[in-house]
């Protein structure tokens, strides 16, 4: 293992493995927000994070959503398909939040049906700016990679949506990062867990997310553990 490459994220740290369509993608005791502005190193918080993805991720292979997943090693690494990562972020929102209110005069809370589905460069130092289906043409992506992106987008939206909907939590807006496997084949990658998501209690606006960090409203890792034992219990 003397040739393992380490690729350090900001929350997560990918390891590469000898076999060279795999990697190891170990989730930290890590949160992030701000870009990096703002850090804090909570306990237990790589685990819950990972169950979290596992959950979901296995969810929607189940209905066939092709993703990164292979298996979870104890306790918080995750052995992945290695992908080739677009460097977009799909974002789908279902009611308006965050920067979408911040950068409009769309008010917070308002439902978005049929919901809005968002591309931003996924590159920190240009602070991940909004991209346009003209930009990415110009950036060399092709119309039906921008399709496939959103359609699969959509069917994700609805898969979450509906098993946050059975625990009472409405999925408000969440990011997704897409990756080409060996094969080609496009994979959903990176994770699946309310630090990329925004859940609302059904009914309210109060937070069961990373916004409660971002926020200094409440303790994270109780609140993921809370929601992982929801999802784990579902029938
Ligand atoms: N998001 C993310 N990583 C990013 C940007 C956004 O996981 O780099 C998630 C975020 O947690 C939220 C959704 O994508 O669930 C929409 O984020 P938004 O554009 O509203 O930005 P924010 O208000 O989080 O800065």
């Amino acid at each position: 293992m003397t040739d393992t490459q380490i690729i350090k994220g900001k929350v997560k740290t990918v390891f590469t493995t000898s076999e060279p369509d795999k990697v190891l993608i170990q989730y930290e005791d890590k949160v992030t927000a701000g870009n990096g502005r703002k850090v804090d190193f909570p306990i237990g918080k790589g685990r819950v994070c990972m169950q979290i993805s596992e959950f979901l991720f296995k969810k929607l292979e189940d209905r066939g959503i092709r993703t990164h997943y292979i298996s979870t090693i104890p306790e918080r690494i995750m052995s992945c398909k290695k992908v080739d990562i677009v460097p977009i972020e799909v974002v789908v929102r279902n009611v308006a939040a965050g920067s979408l209110c911040r950068q409009t005069y769309i008010e917070e809370g308002s439902s978005l049906n049929p919901p809005l589905v968002e591309f931003y460069l996924k590159d920190d130092l240009k602070d991940d700016p909004l991209l346009t289906t003209d930009r990415m043409e110009r950036m060399g992506y092709t119309e039906m990679l921008y399709s496939e992106l959103r359609s699969s987008a959509i069917k994700v939206n609805d898969i979450l949506a509906d098993i946050f909907d059975r625990i009472e939590l409405t999925l408000v807006d969440f990011k997704l990062e897409y990756g080409h496997d060996s094969n080609g084949n496009l994979c959903l990658a990176d994770e699946l867990s309310p630090d990329s998501m925004r859940l609302w209690k059904r009914g309210t606006s109060e937070s069961c997310d990373k916004d409660l960090f971002r926020k200094d409203k409440g303790d994270i890792v109780e609140v993921y553990n809370q929601i992982f034992d929801k999802l784990n219990n579902l029938p």
